[in-house]
């Protein structure tokens, strides 16, 4: 049987990068995407940061108040979606160019399967070509990795950030996996290592050693894929096993917000993502739905099935507008959710003789 190749690319501090890349001056700098840090009172997180925003300790996910006390001179800038899901799909173009099974995970990450009749030499000047190709074409810089797992290949552009290439081949993977610390494995947080550390088990390659038994006293019925992860034999590819029914976003305010024109900002947000997941999937939804919950977490949920089915964003926020006026009373909301169902693949359509002429 032929050994798996999968790739995995990640853009380097996506959203950053590319408004360094349309300012030049920001080159440099600690540059932070994200909420309005309003001089340390602001509420929200950060989207991304660029490297020189890290060496503050400063990473996605944190308050942006925590983030503004840690560096107050950085460059604060909100994020503009729409901007950064045109550079995301030039760059899935990139990807799907070199042909192959695609699975795009986020806006700016995708797994690429090469399994087919090359080596892992074919396949790193694959890898050589994307990165170039996406340097010249978007100015850019991303990471890939490439080994004989979905896992193994995020684990191997993780490695070397930013502008890596990290290969891979079956017959390295253990050596590379066994010095690594155990929360490199994607999926182990920060508490599920620091119990593995209490236990003694530092390194990816004292999981391999332990008796899956201790294991499974603190991963339950995970412990077995995480063994098999550790010794190096996980071999699992692409999850694009049949097309997908429905697509979903949705959003969780630190702070339950009642100011509609912030809402509907969020909605369009996901709208646009949705359909840029539609144009990757070549798919368009029959029916899009709204989900929103109060405080007291009561979720009312509305959808609109459409005569013609869509991915057009405008007749798609349209919609999601009409139905977030429809079911919202004014009340402080917690999560709004967007969700496209019935997808359905539209045959192209019939060319007439005209069409040529
Ligand atoms: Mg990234």
């Amino acid at each position: 049987m032929r050994e798996k190749i999968i790739l995995h690319l990640d853009m380097d501090s996506f959203y950053a990068s590319v408004e360094i890349r349309e300012n030049p001056a920001l080159s440099g700098l600690p540059v932070i995407i994200g909420a309005d840090p309003m001089e340390g009172k602001g509420r929200g997180v950060v989207s991304t940061c660029s490297y020189e925003a890290r060496s503050y300790g400063i990473h996605s996910g944190m308050p942006i108040s925590q983030a503004y006390h840690l560096c107050p001179q950085a460059v604060f800038l909100p994020p503009i979606m729409k901007k950064y899901v045109r550079v995301s799909e030039s760059i899935m173009q990139v990807l799907r160019d070199i042909g192959g099974e695609i699975e795009q995970v986020s806006i700016d990450e995708a797994y690429l399967n090469l399994s087919t009749d090359i080596s892992y030499e074919n396949a790193a000047e694959h890898a050589a070509k994307i990165k170039q190709k996406i340097r010249e074409s978007e100015g850019l810089t991303c990471s890939v990795g490439i080994a004989p797992s979905r896992t193994y290949a995020k684990m191997a552009s993780e490695h070397h950030k930013p502008d890596g290439l990290t290969v891979l081949p079956p017959d390295q993977v253990y050596g590379f996996l066994s010095a690594l610390p155990v929360h490199a494995i994607p999926g182990i947080g920060k508490k599920s290592a620091q119990i593995l550390i209490n236990a003694g088990i530092i390194l990816i390659g004292d999981i391999a050693r332990i008796d899956v038994q201790i294991l499974q006293e603190i991963f339950g019925s995970n412990a077995v894929r995480l063994k098999e992860i550790a010794l190096g034999t996980d071999r699992e590819g692409l999850r694009i096993s049949g097309p997908r029914r429905s697509i979903s976003r949705d959003h969780t305010f630190q702070v339950n917000i009642d100011d509609a024109t912030q809402i509907m900002k969020y909605l369009d947000q996901m709208v646009m993502s949705l359909c840029q997941e539609l144009q990757e999937r070549n798919m368009y939804s029959r029916t899009i739905g709204i989900r929103i919950r109060n405080q007291n977490f009561h979720t009312r949920t509305k959808s609109i099935t459409m005569i013609q089915p869509s991915r057009d964003f405008r007749i798609l926020q349209k919609t999601i507008n009409l139905l977030f006026s429809d079911i919202w009373t004014g009340e402080p909301v917690r999560l709004i959710g967007v969700r496209c169902s019935g997808l359905v693949r539209l045959n192209p359509v019939q060319k007439t003789l005209q069409d040529y002429f």
